[in-house]
């Protein structure tokens, strides 16, 4: 093979499966199947399209962490992201890193991407110009019902609309809403609860007022629909959330309000948490508004997007007093606890209350994604497996980790059922739970 038919037949991986007879027809039941999705950030339609899109607007979302990994220069990614530079001077900066970065997952899920969705197996100087008016033609109504339904074939979509400070509808033909929680949890300072109380009309002068304003933020959440409480709050702080009486937590908000203690600048947050004890006891209150209304309870546990963070904050062996303080509530722990996925199994296996979830994974790493599905198929039931959840902001990256998810579950259950694991017929009834009916059960029971 020459280098240039190398080329072009690498950026077509994942386009015909290379493998077993049984792979290829469960790869092919799995397109035909709808499937669900357990986790999103994408925005409605019409918030996408009224926002320009090119390129780099999909290789922001997580592409770019590989680059910036990679080595791309700060400066660089500044000139990038001002889409007033030249295309071309975009690209010199943004190639030599890319050459590098184009590998990871996060790099073959936005190859994927360009190539399915816009017909460009080859993402180069020559063919940049055309990918972007590709991307530009299609910005427009009806992005989502061709990308999230005729191509990715999605049911719904649960959504964390984290850029929704305020609770909001969105579509039903194409989500379910996930709300957060954590800006009543971990206020931060005076100036978060003063935002708090805007958002929500409830002043707030008391640990009483903060827990006031959550549940009002929860019950008009309840209004639009939410079918998750979600917490992300393994970006700021570490997992365990110990039981703190009101009046420790009292004191902790009546410090807070009084600018008593300062909350420490940089990397230092992530392990010096001066209202700690008010956030233990907020998390406490949301699991029981949740516990109340028999909602589950979304977590992100393990690695955190972006780059830097604190990797042992997010383990999520810190939150099995949770589990058995809140017996009733079913937890979807995020990611698979990646790279604690192997203590993700244990607490998937001995807590009923703990459901796993793939979201993400299948880009950070297809061969973690395989590897653990081996591995939780033989110690976790069936049934509180989630294979799929795109976590992405834009609807053809969704599509592109909905394909690689699929992909990956054929293989696995095509080479678990040559191992005798099960039978033909049983791989097929064991994906369709993985990609589709446990999700749909979980988020609409
Ligand atoms: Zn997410």
């Amino acid at each position: 093979m020459d280098r240039r038919s190398f080329m072009s037949h690498s950026a077509l991986f994942g386009a015909l499966p290379a493998g077993s007879p049984l792979e290829l027809r469960l790869v092919e039941a799995f397109d035909d199947m709808e499937i669900v999705d357990s986790h999103e950030h994408l925005l409605p339609e019409e918030a996408r399209i009224a926002q320009p899109a090119d390129f780099f607007t999909l290789a922001g979302h997580y592409a770019m962490n590989d680059v910036t990994s990679a080595g791309l220069p700060r400066e660089s990614l500044e000139r990038i992201n001002t889409p007033e530079t030249p295309l071309a001077e975009r690209w010199r900066l943004f190639e030599p890193y890319w050459k590098l970065a184009r590998f990871t997952g996060y790099g073959q899920a936005l190859r994927t991407a360009i190539q399915d969705i816009y017909g460009f197996p080859e993402i180069s100087a020559q063919t940049l110009p055309g990918i972007n008016a590709a991307i530009l033609a299609r910005n427009k109504p009806g992005l989502y019902r061709y990308v999230m339904k005729e191509r990715a074939r999605i049911r719904f979509a649960v959504v964390d609309d984290n850029y929704n400070a305020a609770p909001a509808k969105l579509d039903p033909e194409f989500f379910r809403v996930a709300r957060k929680f954590d800006r009543f949890i971990a206020p931060g300072g005076a100036s978060g609860v003063s935002a708090a109380e805007k958002l929500t009309d409830v002043s707030i002068t008391s640990l009483a007022g903060l827990k006031q304003a959550a549940e009002k933020s929860f019950r008009q959440s309840l209004d639009v629909g939410m079918v998750a409480v979600k917490s992300t709050l393994a970006y700021s702080r570490e997992l365990r959330y110990d039981e703190v009486t009101e009046a420790e937590a009292s004191r902790d908000f009546d410090a807070l309000m009084r600018g008593e203690r300062k909350a420490p600048a940089g990397f230092r947050s992530y392990v010096d948490r001066p209202f700690r004890k008010l956030e233990d006891h907020m998390f406490h209150h949301v699991m029981k508004l949740a516990e109340a209304h028999r909602l589950p309870v979304q977590i992100h546990t393990g690695l955190t997007a972006g780059n830097g963070g604190w990797l042992t904050n997010s383990n999520p062996t810190h939150l099995t007093n949770l589990f058995y303080l809140f017996p009733k509530t079913r937890f979807d722990l995020f990611h698979i606890g990646y790279p604690y996925q192997g203590e993700l199994s244990v607490l998937g296996k001995l807590f009923p209350n703990v459901f796993v979830d793939f979201c993400w994974v299948h880009v950070i790493s297809p061969a973690v994604a395989c590897r653990t599905l081996h591995e939780y198929l033989e110690t976790i039931p069936v049934n509180k497996i989630f294979a799929f959840g795109g976590d992405y902001r834009f609807p053809e990256l969704t599509y592109a980790h909905a394909k690689m998810a699929r992909r990956n579950v054929a293989r696995v259950l095509a080479e678990k059922t040559r191992d005798g694991f099960c039978s033909d017929k049983e791989a097929l009834e064991i994906g369709a739970l993985l990609l589709r009916d446990n999700a749909e059960r979980f988020f609409t029971s």
